[in-house]
């Protein structure tokens, strides 16, 4: 199988070529460091160059991702929506970063879609059908950041990468490979950060933002799940993690306060498969993890209605938290053997 598509790219260049293209720049709901690093490291180059970037992601994300430079800039769809629809109407080019199904963008799905704009994808994740007019998709790399600097580097615009925009770039890389602990055996993407720590920026000052930025209520939080919330299954190598709305008030939950829980489980000796259930108002949203060859992109695909990565996914379920968890344990019988064999 290909892993990269690069089409469309000497259009987009010439595009790119005429300064003051209007763009949008969207990322996926929910957005991660991957997103809103990648989202911000393009706006202020093509800033840079000379076009008028307006970044949109379509709902807030947690405050451990909002120190990046320039990030009150990002326009969140959610709470701006006048703002939002402006920018995408008046676009005449829009990226869609670190996603590749528009379903994946909620509110502005529509808008998207019925946009004359020159559509652009720039993403790593899996899928049978790309959309856009330009693609610049790899399955092999590490990050959307990552795509990020070589496209920046592709049309040019290399000059324009300055230290804010490095820092960016990093912290994408560094989040979505769990400070390189998976995804990230590739030469190319200690090529590409050795070319970034170039241009001057704080590497570990971007660790300390990201992961010691947490509240002391998310630390006792996470003592207790792990404390008296772990599940493990010991036949299936598989464990997991949930938190109640209750929980969530007990331990006044802000945004992000769970995130990286479902990797916890995996630090267990020979748990291979590790789910995070996490109750929302009307819904259960699933985190997935796994270590070796379990897919849990095609687990989270074909039960849960989500997607993903081979080792990391997410899912939801539209019934109780209970409900959703018999599921998953029911589940887990027809991947017996699969999961059995999982060792190392
Ligand atoms: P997380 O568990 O950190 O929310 O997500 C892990 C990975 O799964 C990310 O790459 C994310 O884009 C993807 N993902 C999470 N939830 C969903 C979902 O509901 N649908 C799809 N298609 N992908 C998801
Ligand atoms: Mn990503």
């Amino acid at each position: 199988m290909k892993n990269r598509i690069s089409r469309g790219i000497k259009r987009i260049k010439n595009l790119l070529g005429e300064t003051g293209k209007n763009i949008a720049i969207i990322t996926h709901v929910n957005p991660d460091g991957d997103a809103i690093g990648s989202c911000l490291a393009l706006g202020r180059v093509l800033s840079s160059a000379g076009h008028k970037s307006g970044m949109i992601a379509p709902n807030v994300y947690p405050s451990f991702l909002k120190w990046m430079p320039g990030d009150d800039e990002i326009i969140v769809f959610n709470n701006a929506q006048k703002k939002g629809r402006q920018v995408i109407k008046e676009a005449d080019i829009i990226f869609c970063i670190d996603f590749n199904d528009l379903s994946r963008v909620k509110l502005i799905n529509e808008l998207v879609d019925q946009s004359d704009a020159v559509k652009v994808l720039i993403d790593h994740h899996p899928t049978e059908n790309y959309f856009g007019d330009v693609i610049f998709c790899d399955t092999d790399a590490s990050s959307t950041a990552e795509l990020i600097f070589e496209f920046i580097r592709i049309m040019g615009y290399r000059n324009n990468i300055d230290a804010e925009t490095a820092t960016c770039i990093f912290a994408g890389i560094m989040t979505d490979t769990g400070c390189f602990s998976y995804n990230s055996s590739n030469p190319r993407t200690y090529e590409i950060i050795a070319s970034l720590l170039e241009y001057g920026f704080n590497k570990d000052q971007v660790y300390y933002n990201v992961y010691d930025n947490f509240s002391g209520d998310r630390m006792r939080l996470l003592g207790h799940i792990l404390n008296d919330k772990m599940e493990i299954y010991e036949e299936f190598h598989t464990a997991a993690l949930s938190l109640t709305r209750d929980e969530q008030r007990m331990y006044h939950f802000q945004p992000g306060d769970s995130e990286g829980f479902v990797n916890y489980p995996l630090s267990v000796k020979n748990i291979k498969f590790s789910a995070f259930f996490i109750e929302k108002e009307d819904h259960v949203k699933i985190s997935f993890r796994s270590k070796g060859t379990f897919d849990v992109n095609r687990f989270a695909r074909l039960h849960f209605n989500g997607g993903g990565h081979v080792n990391a996914s997410g899912g939801e379920s539209m019934t109780t938290l209970e409900a959703a968890m018999s599921k998953f344990r029911e589940t887990l019988e027809l991947y017996k053997k699969v999961l059995r064999n999982e060792t190392s």
